[in-house]
């Protein structure tokens, strides 16, 4: 480094060097930036055995990611469970597939608590006193949650068709909500401007190089949870392209730092059918991204535009693995597997992973006796819409127990002769 920093911005295309500051693009190629980090010296600092000692959150990989001194670290977003998913595993025929579950993911129940995490410590530090993002959704919750908490203002941009229960996830924190009437792609494009006009913290537009590296804790709790192994293969959603690309960083900084065994993992992306750009390039082998117009009931990754999705594209196939994307039917099929296989209840996201992941088993992509870990990255009951006709109204019966023998005979007649000889 040539400098005295622990880390700062670099340009991912010329290499040049830019300190830290609120900027995500390169002064001189207009190339998006990335933080670069001093690994001779971090290597001396931290080893297994002392994150292993920490409390359990991403907090505890502190000297991997780009935190000022004094950061606040007592928001416990992070380490989520990885669950051993045999149910599911017997269904895509694995026999060793695991779920990392951020549905669970404190405080909104998604991967974003992650990279908002990360991005606030360097707002505060750059003396913001408005935070502000351009959100599919849980993002939008993400910041709103952890603004409240930082002390700091929100405004948050959003596509006017979102999720009511997304809407209201963000309100209750006293964020004040922006809706646009446009796509994603358009309400990104008014962050851009308001972002060169007023001086905010845009999480995802001028801090977006330290927001993108709390992506890379998925990837570092993953290795931890096997035990500091790396899977064979991950199944990744994808709505900018960004976090598939930090797991992949994530994996290589493990193996650089020796922390776990070289190995090639395999990286898959998933989208919906509806809003596919990274899925066809890799599709048609080829990094270059042409966007869509979205249309999926997985809004959480309509991004028609992704501003990550040419490193997307080419992590996937420099390391062999593949995309594939999901339909409306194909995405509530997922999401309801997962429910009644492994009792997790995931977002559209999650039923876009799930659906995708099935079908690269079906292809003979990912083999069953290989290591496997889907990231399931967002909670359901965010996107119940989604599932609105899928049950049956269940009608009300009077409380009287020969009204329920009744019932028993008529409607549930599996349970019925599960249950016999238990009275
Ligand atoms: C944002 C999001 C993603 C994808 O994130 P990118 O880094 O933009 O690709 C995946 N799942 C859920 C639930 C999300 O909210
Ligand atoms: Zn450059």
């Amino acid at each position: 480094m040539s400098t005295n920093l622990r880390y700062e911005l670099r340009c991912r295309e010329c290499q040049t060097r830019w300190g830290n500051q609120p900027i995500s693009f390169c002064q001189n190629c207009f190339a998006p930036l990335e933080v670069a980090y001093d690994w001779d010296r971090i290597g001396k600092e931290v080893s297994k055995d002392k994150i292993a000692g920490r409390a359990t959150n991403l907090w505890r990989y502190k000297e991997l990611l780009p935190l000022p001194d004094n950061y606040d670290g007592s928001t416990p977003a992070g380490f989520t469970p990885l669950l051993k998913a045999a149910k599911l595993g017997e269904t895509v025929r694995s026999r060793s597939l695991y779920l990392k579950n951020d549905a669970v993911c404190f405080p909104t129940l998604s991967f974003k608590d992650r990279v908002v995490a990360v991005a606030l410590t360097q707002a505060r530090h750059f003396g913001f006193d408005v935070v502000s993002c351009s959100s599919t959704g849980n993002l939008a919750n993400a910041v709103a949650a952890q603004a409240a908490r930082a002390g700091l203002k929100a405004c948050i941009f959003i596509p006017a068709d979102l999720e009511p229960a997304k809407v209201l996830g963000t309100q209750v924190y006293g964020a004040q909500i922006v809706r646009i009437d446009g796509n994603y792609d358009h309400v990104n494009r008014l962050c851009s401007q308001i972002a060169d006009k007023h001086r905010w913290g845009f999480v995802n537009v001028n801090l977006r190089p330290y927001y993108a590296e709390g992506s890379k804790t998925v990837g570092y709790e993953i290795a931890e949870q096997l035990g500091w192994r790396l899977p064979d293969n991950i199944v990744v959603p994808m709505a900018g392209g960004s976090l598939i690309t930090k797991i992949y960083k994530a994996f290589k900084e493990l193996i650089d730092l020796g922390f776990v065994e070289e190995k090639q993992v395999k990286f898959f992306g998933a989208q919906a059918t509806g809003c596919s750009p990274i899925s066809v390039a890799v599709k048609s082998g080829r990094n270059e991204i042409e966007p869509q117009k979205p249309q999926t009931i997985a809004r959480s990754l309509a991004i028609g535009n992704p501003a990550d999705g040419f490193y997307a594209a080419k992590t996937i196939l420099g390391s062999g693995g593949w995309a594939e994307d999901a339909t409306d039917p194909e995405i509530v099929e997922g999401m309801t597997l997962l429910a009644e296989s492994e009792g997790v209840f995931t977002e559209t996201a999650g039923g876009v992973t799930v659906a995708v992941a099935r079908k690269l088993y079906v292809q003979g992509r990912i083999r069953p006796d290989e290591t496997t870990v889907l990231c399931i990255t967002g909670n359901g009951l965010k996107t119940t819409d989604a599932l609105a006709d899928k049950f049956d109204t269940v009608e009300p019966i009077p409380p009287k127990l020969a009204a329920f023998e009744q019932f028993l005979e008529t409607q549930f007649s599996g349970a019925r002769a599960a249950g016999k000889g238990a009275a």
